[in-house]
């Protein structure tokens, strides 16, 4: 059946739904300090036993649906997405799916072997993104902390190049305090190589991180500390609602980008939804709740039922966390909000 466009499907702020984020795992080989905590989600720690997940065939259903509300671009993430099995097979499924025109995928890019890369490619995979918040080995191991050498991150940079990934971002938060010495080095590593390095403002997601506002170091903080050595000048975004801000070296050594989650809320275009690893749907990163599909889904709806499901959670949609940031108080009684891990990103 053709899903594309079958609805015009807006929220309560008129803005249309473009985007579905699938996580498709909780799990993920890296504790990183600011996402999943050690001490949180170290030994004892309960992932999602493998019966909840949603099998790839349910993942690609749902995401029909979806497309059906306007969905065209989906991002597979997680937790660490290349852990999951049989993840080419979800990709040729979302492929064929009408109306989606771009997959990509973030990743930590650890098992980012030239195999997977090509076997990803050729399964349909259009684009990579690749997190990676330091270039210097002890930064970057404290961030992982599960001693994750740089090098093998930078192969799989190369790896997904040579597989023919050649519009690569690299994504790096930036958190003051663990790696603020991290910013330059990085911009000088990637500078000149055709890959777009993008600087994230550390974010409250989730509850276990820790997060406080001092840490967060803004993007007009990121731009003067990069002009000053490597002078930048602005761009226009390439479309409307285009998450990172736009700029390029001066002297034609390329793009950086900024992602200004906290500094500079973007939610009045926010086109995305989320997909949980359980079947859950979030319509913002910030969401403390998320709405069951799965129990739906495996109690034999029909995909009516499930679209009309999908179409009513959007249409109710009223989130704009970031722009109300600090003016929402944070009591006992405020539920806890999903974590990074989770929803990915
Ligand atoms: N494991 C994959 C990876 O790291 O690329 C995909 C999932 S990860 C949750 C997605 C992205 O979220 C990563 O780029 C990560 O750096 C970012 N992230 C996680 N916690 C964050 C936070 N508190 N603030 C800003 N970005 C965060
Ligand atoms: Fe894993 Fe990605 Fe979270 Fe790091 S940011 S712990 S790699 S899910
Ligand atoms: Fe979208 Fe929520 Fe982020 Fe605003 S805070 S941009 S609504 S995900």
């Amino acid at each position: 059946m053709n899903e594309a466009a079958k609805y015009q499907t807006t929220d309560t702020l008129d803005r249309s739904i473009r985007d579905l984020r699938v996580s498709v795992t909780d799990r993920c080989n890296f504790r990183c300090i600011y996402c999943m905590p050690r001490e949180i989600f170290g030994t004892g720690y309960k992932f999602v036993p493998r019966n909840d997940l949603l099998k790839l065939e349910e993942i690609a259903r749902i995401t029909r649906l979806f497309a059906g509300h306007g969905v065209r671009k989906v991002r597979i993430t997680g937790g660490e997405p290349m852990i999951r099995r049989n993840l080419e097979r979800l990709i040729e499924m979302l492929r064929d799916i009408d109306g989606v025109t771009d997959i990509s995928m973030t990743t930590n890019a650890s098992m980012l072997t030239l195999k997977r890369a090509q076997s990803l490619r050729a399964a349909g995979l259009n684009r990579i993104n690749i997190s990676l918040d330091a270039i210097d080995e002890q930064t970057f191991q404290r961030i992982n902390d599960v001693d994750f050498p740089v090098a093998k991150v930078l192969e799989g940079i190369d790896n997904a190049h040579a597989a023919g990934f050649d519009t690569m971002k690299v994504n790096a938060v930036i958190r003051r305090g663990y790696n603020e010495h991290s910013i330059l080095p990085l911009a000088q590593h990637f500078y000149g190589t055709g890959i777009v390095l993008r600087f994230i403002e550390f974010m409250d997601v989730g509850t276990t991180n820790k997060w406080n506002l001092e840490e967060v170091i803004s993007a007009a903080e990121l731009v003067e500390i990069i002009d000053k050595e490597m002078p930048i000048e602005s761009l226009q975004p390439n479309y409307s609602g285009e998450v990172a801000k736009r700029w390029r070296y001066s002297d034609g050594g390329g793009e950086v980008g900024f992602i200004t989650s906290v500094t500079q809320s973007f939610c009045g275009d926010c086109s995305r939804a989320r997909l949980s690893a359980v079947g859950k749907v979030y319509t913002c990163l910030f969401a403390a709740t998320g709405q069951d599909l799965r129990g739906m889904l495996r109690a034999g709806a029909s995909d009516e039922e499930l679209s009309r499901l999908i179409g009513r959670i959007w249409s109710q949609r009223e989130d704009r966390y970031s722009e109300l940031r600090g003016q929402i108080p944070v009591t006992t009684e405020t539920p806890p909000r999903v974590e990074m891990s989770h929803i990915g990103g």
